[in-house]
């Protein structure tokens, strides 16, 4: 039996190549679909302005992140569909992923930004950081197509005059501001802004996937370890279950579903190793609950454990009427106000608002560096993993933005939008894009992903990274995929 993947987002795409160049037989059972064939309009993808069933992963309702305007709200009814963004809710938060061949690279901003060394260093202590700096954030950034904005296109370009707007604001308070890398082709950017190719980005295309130019996993990673001739993919495979077979390996239990999710057949199969990729939330509830099942009880205490939201807080100050954002506005970001070396530190994207119209609306999207943790936890009851975080541990996050973002209204006379995130609501604190631990690397695993006592699973997605990188998190997780690879192909095959 090849060795099984469960999930195709970065950590998994990152073992797939790496394992079939190591040549190995390589089977990725991912629970979304391959998101290659066109729907009914000839797009594969819908729009943020015209969302329908491809938005959401089984849902009948859209839960955008910002879901209120002018504190009305702006969710609308559509298809129960196996859609490309998951809107995942737990009692204190909802956590955006990625679901299809691809994992979060086909609904993220694409922005990929390497953490500082020095915040690198504090949250994995165990990893040597020459080595990463050296050669594995420099192999993660060529592998994932990363590039830079042309600084002077910038200036001009009409789709980021919100970025412009934003930047300006942020330095007249006294705030650093970055430019940041993309997986976004802009040379295809500048194509659409002069209007000679079809638009994506500058057609409100983003969190429910882009149909041009996002240089997502199943184009980079995905496509070179297809080349070898050694992987296979299961798109609408569900694992939900693994544990020792009779013999040697793993069976490994799934479900396969249809486009409405429901299942049309279980499967089992036995595979020798096991690489979970299937997130920070899906892999920590699969192990934890092979663990409460007694399925792989001796799993580490620390599975489940060190879970956090990247500090994610979002918020947006009202423009002035003299100094619009734009109507045309580019989905993916370019530019950070980095006010990290604070002794209240926070790294926030400028982002877009592409709702077509002019708004006058700065957005930002806030990580900080939050000390609270969440874990997962088995409930007998129901039979399914839940995930303990309050909102009110979001406090820590809320505060540090504050210090940066009352800075800026402060020095331009404006206020924060409370019409955004619920009525009379300024903070949207309760939701993520960056869910990160659960399966903290050298915690709950050794210190390059292996289940100790478990010979031949592995865990190699963002449940290592104990709830924190200080940046967007992609490139990271890359990173340390690549490395744990090197290491487990050299000593384990
Ligand atoms: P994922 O990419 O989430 O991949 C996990 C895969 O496993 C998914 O495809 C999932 O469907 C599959 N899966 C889960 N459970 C199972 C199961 N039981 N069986 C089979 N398959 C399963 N990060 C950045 O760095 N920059 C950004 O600009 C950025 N913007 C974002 C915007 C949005 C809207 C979102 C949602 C995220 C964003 N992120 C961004 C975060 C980034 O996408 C994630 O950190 C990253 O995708 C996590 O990688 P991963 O390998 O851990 O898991």
């Amino acid at each position: 039996m090849p060795t099984l993947v469960i999930g195709s987002g970065y950590g998994g795409a990152v073992a797939a190549l790496r394992l079939t160049r190591a040549g190995v037989d390589t089977h990725i059972v991912e629970m979304g679909r391959a998101w290659t064939t066109p729907g009914a309009d000839g797009r594969i993808f819908c729009d943020m302005l015209n969302p329908d069933g491809r938005a959401y992963w089984l849902r009948t309702r859209t839960a955008q992140p910002v879901g209120h305007l002018l504190g009305l709200p702006v969710d609308r009814g559509i298809d129960r569909y196996t859609g490309v963004l998951d809107a995942e809710d737990f009692p204190g938060i909802r956590v955006y992923q990625g679901r299809g061949v691809g994992g979060g690279s086909l609904v993220n901003g694409g922005m990929a930004v390497v953490p500082r060394r020095a915040y690198f260093e504090e949250i994995l202590p165990g990893v040597d950081a020459d080595e990463m700096y050296r050669t594995y954030f420099p192999r993660a950034n060529a592998g994932l197509g990363v590039n830079e904005v042309d600084p002077a296109w910038f200036e001009s370009a009409e789709c980021y005059r919100f970025a412009r707007v934003g930047r300006d604001a942020a330095r007249r308070a006294g705030f650093a501001t970055t430019f940041v890398p993309n997986v976004y082709d802009f040379d295809y950017m500048e194509q659409e802004q002069a209007g000679r190719v079809p638009r994506s980005a500058l057609a409100s295309e983003v969190i429910y996937g882009n149909n041009h130019g996002k240089r997502s996993l199943d184009k980079t990673y995905l496509a070179a370890a297809a080349a070898t001739g050694r992987l296979t993919i299961s798109p609408l495979h569900t694992v939900t279950g693994v544990a020792p077979a009779a013999g040697r390996g793993y069976r490994v239990e799934m479900v396969q579903t249809d486009t409405s999710g429901a299942t049309v057949a279980t499967k089992s199969v036995v595979a020798d190793r096991v690489f979970f990729a299937a997130g920070s939330v899906g892999t920590s509830k699969l192990l934890v609950a092979m663990k409460a099942l007694g399925r792989l009880p001796d799993l580490p205490d620390a599975v489940g454990r060190g879970w956090g939201n990247n500090g994610n807080v979002m918020v947006a100050r009202v423009g002035h009427v003299w100094n619009p954002t734009g109507a045309l506005q580019s989905g993916m970001p370019v530019v950070g106000i980095d006010n990290w070396a604070s002794s209240a530190p926070v790294f926030a994207e400028i982002a877009p608002f592409p709702a077509g119209v002019e708004l006058w609306i700065s957005l930002y999207l806030a990580i900080t560096k939050n000390p609270n943790r969440g874990g997962f936890a088995f409930d007998q009851t129901t039979g399914t993993v839940g995930l303990n975080w309050q909102t009110a541990q979001n406090r820590p996050s809320v505060e540090a933005a504050r210090t940066v973002f009352d800075a800026v209204n402060r020095k331009e006379g404006t206020v924060y939008r409370s019409d955004l995130f619920g009525v009379g609501k300024v903070w949207g604190d309760d939701l993520t894009y960056h869910p990160l631990g659960g399966c903290v690397l050298g915690q709950a695993t050794d210190a390059y992903g292996r289940l100790p006592g478990y010979p031949g699973l592995y865990v190699v997605d963002g449940s290592l990274i104990p709830g924190s990188t200080g940046v967007n998190p992609f490139v990271t997780i890359t990173a340390l995929a690549e490395r744990n690879l090197d290491k487990i192909i050299m000593t384990d095959l």
